[in-house]
């Protein structure tokens, strides 16, 4: 269902209705919360592991757009959080969300928002247990997400060790061949439509997967630190090289790249390679481990979940990125998303 988010003509519902509505959606017990929404917090029982908590903002214009469906925005909202508790090595628990509504934005609007955050909530066992509504002249939907993680299984951007591998689940680069296909001209999207490599490339976009089994699989099978790719592989490898105090060198003929990116350079002016390097927003995870862990971590990935482990590069001491290919070696800038650019 498509709802439109904003009806200029009439005033918007008052903080009650809405607070109503959503009290509604979430009602109906749920193990581990003793008092969800409602109260003036939530309470819930703390499991035996040790916590986690991160937040993620998305605001309207800048992270997504209005027109887009509200229950793809919902639904990637709690999943971007999710995946920065994966890349910890832990499993997602609680969270809340927090709106800042324009007056023009209606209710069935953000019960579809909530539609799709319960959709990914219930995909990756967390719930939602509370929030906060307020008053903006730009929709803001900030997540804030908890989660667990065993004492001997948390994974940092710190730990990367001169010699290790660096390796990625999955592809790179769709959710950017996603956003160029917004932009793109008449041309561009008749030669797109119905493909299913258009679909492919608005899934990665709209539809995040986090890769919550495989950070697990990462943590136990001796991967030394671990980040997600939300802002580009480049820019958040060189986060954990730069937390590590280390450097990496990378096989830029072995970074995959989405096959359905390949199908969008045909027909447009994109570089493959350069979204699956830079574009951003894959949640896949980034990490490094021994090489001789390597084999055994990636049979675990791929027989668990069917995600393939790619060993991409290796890190190196002293610091900054280097790519080899069968030209030589160059140095890489560490460019992607920049919220501040
Ligand atoms: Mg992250």
């Amino acid at each position: 269902m498509m709802v439109e988010p904003t009806d200029a003509g009439n005033a918007g519902p008052s903080e009650d209705e809405l607070a109503r509505a959503i009290a509604r959606l979430l009602s109906g017990p749920t193990p581990g919360v003793l008092l969800g929404p409602g109260d003036d917090a939530a309470l819930v029982e703390t499991g035996p592991g040790l916590g986690l908590l991160t937040a993620d903002t998305l605001v309207e214009g800048l992270d997504f757009e209005l027109h887009r469906p509200a229950r793809d925005v919902g639904y990637k909202a709690i999943v971007v959080n999710v995946s920065d508790v994966a890349a910890m090595g832990g499993s997602p628990r609680f969270a809340t969300v927090s709106l800042v509504l324009p007056s023009t934005v209606h209710v069935p609007w953000v019960m579809e928002l909530y539609g799709g955050m319960l959709e990914a909530c219930k995909e990756h066992a967390c719930t939602i247990v509370g929030g906060d509504l307020s008053r903006g002249t730009e929709v803001v939907i900030s997540v804030a997400l908890t989660g667990e993680v065993s004492p001997g299984r948390v994974l940092s951007r710190r730990g990367a060790r001169p010699g290790d591998r660096v390796v990625v689940t999955g592809s790179l680069g769709a959710a950017a061949g996603g956003l160029a296909l917004l932009r793109a001209d008449e041309q561009v999207l008749r030669a797109a439509a119905g493909t299913g490599w258009e679909h492919d490339l608005s899934q990665a976009l709209d539809r995040p997967v986090a890769r919550v089994g495989e950070g697990q699989t990462l943590a136990q099978h001796g991967a030394t630190a671990m980040i997600d790719v939300s802002d580009g592989f480049l820019l958040d490898l060189s986060r954990l090289c730069e937390a590590s105090a280390v450097g990496a060198r990378v096989h830029l003929d072995a970074v995959p790249v989405h096959p359905s990116v390949v199908e969008l350079s045909r027909v447009a002016e994109v570089e493959p390679l350069d979204l699956a390097l830079s574009g951003g927003d894959d949640y896949e995870l980034l990490a490094t481990i021994p090489g001789d862990r390597f084999e055994q971590a990636s049979e675990a990935m791929d027989g668990r979940f069917g995600t393939t482990l790619h060993d991409i590069g290796e890190v190196v001491g002293g610091s900054g990125l280097v790519g080899v290919d069968a030209r030589g070696e160059r140095p890489l800038q560490p460019k992607g998303w920049d919220h501040f650019a």
